[in-house]
């Protein structure tokens, strides 16, 4: 494909040692050459850098590296030339606008990317995980986007769309060209344990893709608990360890982020701190209602107890209230005595004042959501919930493709659900994906990238 060229930073705003400026397109190295005192760079050689200056007219807005990647080796196949420039902004914004003058555009969000994707040189399993590699906190969530990027999550998918392919091409073969002797007849009673096993392999899938999920986008986590259990000393102790990464995001999304915690590796995303924070308290004062509404948002709730005295009608009431949820629950003050034993479930003890016993908190939290061995090993797992839910859409065609096999309809009725089954798993990798979903993927890419 042709396109325009492009040039963003790609550095992020604000004053550092160097910036660096890419630019990308059919046109890059001839638009580039003409600000450029140095090299003549149509004559560069790809993979090289030449060092010169960055020139308006007769001015000189800056001493320069530039590194030129000639099409198609380059991160979206075209031809690139990379500036790296001095920091700061200015600088910067001087030479972008010389390169828009001389025939260039100012990149949208993830374009770079995007093309890269659009010429064939990432599916969109890899561009996505570019985004996740940007945004990773913890080595597991770098683990898993790695592997993305090298094609792991791509292979898994491809190796599922040759599965679907093969009982279609069998059933196509038996409608095409039914007097072949030779190959066997396509009914329903051979296609039923095919479709059987395919649906296995994918329930197999989606079941490790929850760890993977968890790694990658955290575990919104709430922490209740009557007044004065030690909630806020809790959050306060794990907020005040190193590892803690604080973000106070302050707005308006329907369950608000306020804190993310790394826990071992496991980003916990608390919710609901001002209901914590507050002196009237969360449950007591503000009402059951709200903690209601917390526990509905969170995937795991923090249910702390206090281990100096004992359960009362409020620690019951959150007991009924969080039964059927992920939860841990927490015996804090452990310091003042342990007077709660809960017949069928475990307690984890702990003295937030004193930070003791809160490694068992991470063990607890492992145990519900992780598969370690998933992540032990060199293993393809699906992190991304749209991913997650194109392979719900496949299980859903395949499993109407199931029952439609079993009330022994015409077998090309089956092949269209199996079709369905298909272009799902097409729309994972890019494959069949509409235009509408590609911009809109891409937007949320950060400039330059
Ligand atoms: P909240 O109302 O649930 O947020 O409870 P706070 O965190 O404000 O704690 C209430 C009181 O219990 C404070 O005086 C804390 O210092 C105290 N506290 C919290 N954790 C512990 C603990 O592990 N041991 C002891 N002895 N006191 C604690």
């Amino acid at each position: 494909m042709i396109f325009d060229t492009i040039v963003a930073k790609t550095t992020a705003n604000g004053t550092s040692a160097i910036n660096l400026i890419r630019v990308s397109g059919n046109d890059s190295l001839e638009i580039v050459n003409k600000i450029f005192q140095g090299k003549n760079l149509e004559k560069a050689l790809s993979h090289s850098a030449y060092y010169g200056h960055i020139m308006d007219k007769e001015n000189t807005i800056d001493e320069v590296m530039v590194t030129v990647f000639r099409s198609p080796k380059s991160f979206t196949t075209e031809d690139i030339v990379e500036i790296t420039c001095h920091g700061g902004n200015f600088i910067a914004n001087e030479i972008i606008k010389l390169i828009i003058a001389n025939g260039g555009r100012l990149a949208e969000n993830g374009e770079f990317t995007k093309r890269a994707y659009l010429n064939g040189r990432l599916d969109l399993t890899e561009a996505e995980s570019i985004m996740d590699l940007v945004n990773a906190k913890t080595s597991k969530q770098l683990k898993i986007a790695n592997s993305q990027l090298k094609g792991d999550v791509l292979r898994l998918i491809e190796n599922l769309q040759d599965d679907v392919l093969d009982i279609i091409a069998n059933i196509e073969v038996n409608i095409d060209y039914p007097e072949y002797d030779d190959v066997e007849e396509m009914t329903n009673d051979i296609v039923i344990p095919n479709i059987n096993y395919l649906i296995k392999k994918i329930d197999k899938i989606l079941k490790e893709s929850n760890t993977g999920q968890v790694i990658r986008d955290g575990i919104k986590t709430v922490i209740i608990g009557k007044p004065n259990v030690g909630k806020s000393s809790l959050l306060n102790t794990l907020l005040k360890e190193d590892k803690a990464i604080v973000t106070e995001i302050s707005g308006t999304t329907r369950d608000l982020i306020e804190a993310e915690y790394n826990l071992d590796g496991i980003i916990l995303k608390l919710i609901d701190t001002a209901g914590i924070r507050q002196t009237e308290d969360l449950v007591e004062k503000i009402g059951i209602d709200r903690t209601k509404k917390a526990i509905d948002q969170a995937d795991l709730v923090l249910l702390v107890l206090d281990q100096s005295s004992n359960l009362t009608d409020t620690d019951k009431h959150l007991l009924s209230l969080t039964k059927n949820k992920a939860r841990i629950i927490i015996g804090n003050k452990i310091d003042l005595g342990t007077k709660i034993n809960l017949k069928d479930e475990h307690i984890i003890n702990i003295s937030a004042k004193n930070n003791v016993g809160l490694d068992k908190l991470a063990d607890e939290v492992k145990r519900l959501f992780i598969d370690e061995k998933l992540l032990s090993e060199d293993y393809a797992i699906i992190s991304n919930l749209r991913h997650i839910g194109k392979l719900e859409e496949t299980k859903l065609a395949l499993e109407q493709a199931l029952s439609a096999a079993e009330t022994q309809v015409p077998i090309d009725m089956v092949e269209i659900d199996l079709r369905k089954a298909w272009t799902s798993l097409g729309e994972i990798t890019g494959e069949n994906s509409s235009d509408d979903l590609i911009s809109t993927l891409f937007s949320k890419f950060c400039l330059g990238k």
